[in-house]
C-alpha cells in the first residue's frame, strides 16, 4: 500500500473520514467526518482563528451565509469565468477536466492544442475527443417556491449558487465592519466556512473534494503599502504553517506564480506547495487582488467603497493581500507528516505524531486491569480529576494494555496514564508517551 492508502485506511479505521453517504453506495467527491476526525479539523480551524484572529488587534471575523444574491457572482466573475476544462472521449463518453488527463497545457486550452497533446483516454485508451467545452463549476439552486415544472423565467429569476469561495462573504460585508468597527489600515476580515466547487473529476482522497471548508482572510491596505504587507503575511503563514500546524518547513515549497498564469487582477501570487504522499500539491494560495474586488462591488452596487483616512482625510479604495487555504488539504498535510511506523521491541507499529494541541484527546486513562474494581473506580477518579482540567480526555479499558497503546499511538495521544497497584498505595500513576513509548511515574496531584 502506497502512504496515502495507509493514511486512507487508517482514517476509516480509527474514525477520522468515512466516505460520503457510503451506505448508499457513496457520493463521488463527498467525505464524512467521524468523531476523531471532528475534534483534529475544529483544532485546526480553532488554532487558526486563534492565531490570526484572536491574538491580533487587526483582524475581525465575520460568518457570511452560503446564498448570496446572485450579483455577487456577476461582479466577481464567477459567473462568466468560473468553469474548467470539460473533454468527453467520443468512444466510451468519459468525461474529464482536460488539464489534468494532458501534459503541459493550462485550465485555458483550446480543443486545438488540447488534440496536439494526442492524449489517450484514461479510461479505454483510444484517442477520439470531442470539443473541450467551458463547465462552470458553481452549485445551482433555486431559492424560495420554485416547481420544476414552473416556467423558465420565474426558475431563472429564483436561481442562486452555493458560493464558490468564502471570498465573497468578506467583501460584501467590508463598508459594513468600515461603518460598524472603525478600524485603521491595514486591518482583516477572517471567515472560515464551506465552499463548494462541482468538480469534474474529485481525486486524491480529501484534496479535491466537491465541498471543503476554507479560511481566508482578506487584508486591506493602504495601495502604496502593499508589498511590505505582502511579505507581512508570507511570513505569518510560514509561522503558522510550521509553528501552529507542526508541518515541516523542508515540505513547503514556495511557487511564485508568473504573470501569464496569474489571475489578471492579480500583481503578485504566490502558491504554497506541500510535498504531500502522492506528490507536490498546492496547499495555500497567497494573492495580491488589488481593488479589484472593491472596484467590482462598487460598479455593480452603485455604493462607494472609499476608505477615509482618520489623520489625513484622504479617501481612497483599499487594496486587497488574501491568505487563502482549505481546512482539508490543510488537514492532509497535518497527517501525512503526523503518520509514521516504527518499531518497539520487534513489533512495528503506527502513530500520529500529532503536536498535542492539535491531538483529539490529550490524554488516554486506564486501569492497567478491567477486572480489578478497585483499580478501575481509582482509574475513574483520575479520568474525572483530568476530564474537568482539560476536557480532551479519553478512557480505554478494553483489550490488555499493549493494544490499548497501539490503539492510542495510532490516533495521536500523546500521553497514557495507567493507574495500577502502586498506584492504590502511594498515589503514583504511570504516564507512557506516544513517541517515545517511554514510561514514568508521577503523582496523581502533579498531573
Ligand atoms: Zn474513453
Amino acid at each position: 500500500m502506497s502512504k496515502l492508502e495507509d493514511i486512507v485506511s487508517l482514517c476509516k479505521r480509527r474514525g477520522f473520514i468515512f466516505p460520503g453517504s457510503d451506505i448508499y453506495g457513496g457520493m463521488a467527491g463527498t467525505w464524512d467526518f467521524g468523531p476523531l476526525g471532528v475534534m483534529l479539523k475544529k483544532n485546526l480551524m480553532d488554532s487558526w482563528w486563534h492565531f490570526f484572529v484572536e491574538k491580533r488587534d487587526d483582524m475581525y471575523g465575520v460568518d457570511a451565509a452560503i446564498l448570496m444574491n446572485p450579483r455577487t457572482w456577476e461582479a466577481s466573475g464567477h459567473t462568466a469565468t468560473f468553469a474548467d476544462p470539460l473533454v468527453e472521449c467520443k468512444e466510451c463518453k468519459s468525461r474529464f477536466r482536460a488539464d489534468k488527463i494532458a501534459d503541459g497545457i493550462t485550465e485555458s486550452v483550446t480543443t486545438e492544442e488540447f488534440l496536439n497533446t494526442h492524449t489517450k483516454c484514461p479510461v479505454c485508451g483510444k484517442e477520439n475527443w470531442g470539443p473541450i467545452r467551458k463547465f462552470n463549476m458553481m452549485f445551482e439552486t433555486h431559492v424560495g417556491a420554485v416547481l420544476p415544472d414552473d416556467n423558465a423565467e420565474l426558475a431563472d429569476k429564483n436561481k442562486a449558487y452555493l458560493r464558490p469561495e468564502t471570498a465573497q462573504g468578506i467583501f460584501t460585508n467590508y463598508k459594513n465592519i468600515v461603518d460598524t468597527i472603525y478600524p485603521d489600515l491595514p486591518f482583516g476580515i477572517a471567515q472560515q466556512g464551506k465552499s463548494f466547487r462541482n468538480e469534474i473529476s474529485p481525486r486524491d482522497f480529501i484534496l479535491r473534494d466537491r465541498e471543503c471548508y476554507q479560511m481566508e482572510i482578506e487584508y486591506f491596505v493602504k495601495p502604496d503599502t502593499w508589498e511590505e504587507n505582502f511579505e507581512k503575511m508570507r511570513a505569518l503563514q510560514h509561522d503558522f504553517l510550521t509553528n501552529v500546524a507542526g508541518l515541516k518547513s523542508e515540505d513547503i515549497h514556495e511557487y511564485e506564480v508568473p504573470t501569464e498564469d496569474r489571475a489578471h487582477y492579480s500583481k503578485r501570487t504566490i502558491d504554497f506547495m506541500f510535498d504531500y504522499p502522492n506528490g507536490e500539491e498546492e496547499l495555500m494560495g497567497l494573492a495580491y487582488r488589488t481593488d479589484f474586488d472593491l472596484a467590482n462591488i462598487a460598479r455593480e452596487s452603485g455604493k462607494s467603497m472609499e476608505y477615509r483616512d482618520k489623520k489625513t482625510n484622504e479617501t481612497f479604495v483599499p487594496h486587497i493581500i488574501e491568505p487563502s487555504i482549505g481546512v482539508e488539504r490543510l488537514f492532509l498535510a497535518v497527517l501525512s507528516t503526523a503518520y509514521t511506523e516504527d518499531e518497539i521491541d520487534g513489533e512495528k507499529r503506527t502513530i500520529l505524531k500529532l503536536p498535542s494541541h492539535l491531538a483529539p484527546y490529550k490524554f488516554c486513562v486506564s486501569p492497567l486491569l478491567k477486572n480489578k474494581p478497585e483499580l478501575v473506580e481509582k482509574a475513574h477518579e483520575v479520568y474525572n480529576l483530568l476530564k474537568e482540567k482539560y476536557t480532551f480526555v479519553t478512557w480505554d479499558d478494553s483489550g490488555n494494555i499493549g493494544k490499548r497503546y497501539r490503539k492510542q499511538d495510532e490516533i495521536g495521544t500523546p500521553k497514557c496514564i495507567v493507574i495500577d497497584f502502586d498506584t492504590l498505595e502511594d498515589d503514583t500513576v504511570t504516564i507512557r508517551d506516544r513517541d517515545t513509548a517511554t514510561q514514568i511515574r508521577k503523582k496523581i496531584a502533579e498531573l
